[in-house]
């Protein structure tokens, strides 16, 4: 097999990646050219900040580096599925039951719903145990015999509404490697081609993402020798090439700042209480050499854009941080951050009864 490298990408492909908008200036960090804690003025801290600019860059990158192989890039969200079917996107289905139900939502819709079917490719690749999705025992697709079924029900005309226009894999995250990723698109195009050759019109093939990031600060492998490992797999195929990188857009983009409330000493070593995060797994870097920081100073966790705010929760009773957007020199506030009526909101004290024992309570007859 010949390898393919994109000529034209082959100076980027030496550029760091992803896009760095983080930046020292007088020995104050910046983003974007504004020192960050001025960008955090206004809300205080906790407070995403991200660099849309960087963001764009990245996407730009991407999408260039695809491009010669007539891939697009589709930046990855957890979709809702009723409410994205409405606005006519494609659904990814992973069961015979999901697809069920995309029946009756398309039928309640009264507008035929496209879907493509996960497969999953049982495919290893050598990345966190918990981020592999392509091997045959994670959760995610079908198997590769399931999928050949759920198309053989749709080129038979069994499923009513709905259009299946091709097939998804996505076959984990931080990759070490573009292998993976070409391992599962030829599984996906198998099962592609078995579907065409039982007479459907498909050409839809969604590699996943997975492009890495490496949180050590260096450089990871771009998006370019993704696609040229995946140039030889489509090839003459004929197919509508996706991939859906998330954090390799975002994650750099942006960063956690805290700010230190107090200094404890143990045994082990000196400890900084910060304004954020609380539970003993929420480990973000180990061993990291840190200044003589005083109460009042600003903490900033890089490469948090990514799987960051979107994994917030309201542990300890926090409310979630402020979100920052930085584009074009100026900083602008995308989401306050929550306050505490908010988070009571929800509460109903005691609430109505939804429930009840006929008879004496319990067991113990209270
Ligand atoms: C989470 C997810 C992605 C994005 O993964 P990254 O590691 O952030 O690139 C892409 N596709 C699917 C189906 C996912 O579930």
């Amino acid at each position: 097999m010949t390898k393919f490298l994109p000529a034209a990408n082959g100076a980027s492909s030496r550029v760091p990646w992803p896009p760095d908008p983080f930046a020292y200036s007088d020995g104050r960090l910046c983003v974007g050219g504004l020192p960050l804690e001025e960008v955090v003025a206004a809300t205080g801290t906790p407070a995403y900040v991200y660099d849309l600019d960087a963001v764009a860059a990245a996407y730009r990158r991407a999408a260039a580096a695809f491009e010669p192989i007539g891939g697009r890039v589709l930046y990855a969200v957890k979709a809702n599925a009723d409410l994205a079917v409405g606005h006519g996107v494609t659904v990814h289905v992973e069961s015979a039951d999901e697809l069920e139900a995309l029946e009756a939502v398309a039928a309640r819709l009264e507008r035929p719903a496209s879907f493509a079917v996960r497969v999953n490719p049982d495919v290893e690749v050598d990345t966190h145990v918990n981020i592999q999705t392509g091997h045959d025992e994670a959760k995610f697709g079908v198997p590769v015999a399931v999928a050949h079924e759920l198309l053989a029900r749709a080129a038979r005309g069994e499923l009513a509404g709905l259009t299946p226009v091709g097939v998804h894999v996505h076959v984990g995250s931080q990759l070490p490697d573009p292998d993976g990723v070409a391992a599962g698109a030829r599984v996906g195009l198998e099962v592609l081609e078995a579907g065409r050759a039982a007479g459907l019109e498909l050409d839809w093939l969604d590699v996943g993402g997975g492009l890495p990031v490496d949180y050590g600060g260096g450089s990871a492998i771009g998006p370019e020798l993704f696609a040229a490992a995946l140039a030889p797999v489509v090839a003459g195929r004929d197919v509508r090439l996706a991939v859906e990188p998330g954090r390799a857009l975002v994650a750099r983009a942006g960063a956690l700042v805290a700010k230190v409330l107090y200094r404890k000493h143990r045994s082990a070593g000196r400890m900084l209480v910060v304004d954020t995060i609380c539970e003993s797994t929420d480990v973000l870097a180990t061993e990291a050499d840190l200044p003589d920081l005083a109460p009042g100073e600003l903490v900033a966790f890089l490469d948090t854009g990514a799987y960051g705010m979107t994994m917030a929760s309201n542990y300890n009773g926090q409310p979630r941080p402020a979100e920052i957007v930085v584009a074009d020199g100026v900083a602008r506030v995308a989401r306050r951050r929550e306050t505490w009526e908010e988070l009571l909101a929800s509460e109903t004290g005691t609430g109505a009864p939804v429930a009840a024992v006929q008879g004496p309570a319990g067991p113990l007859g209270w």
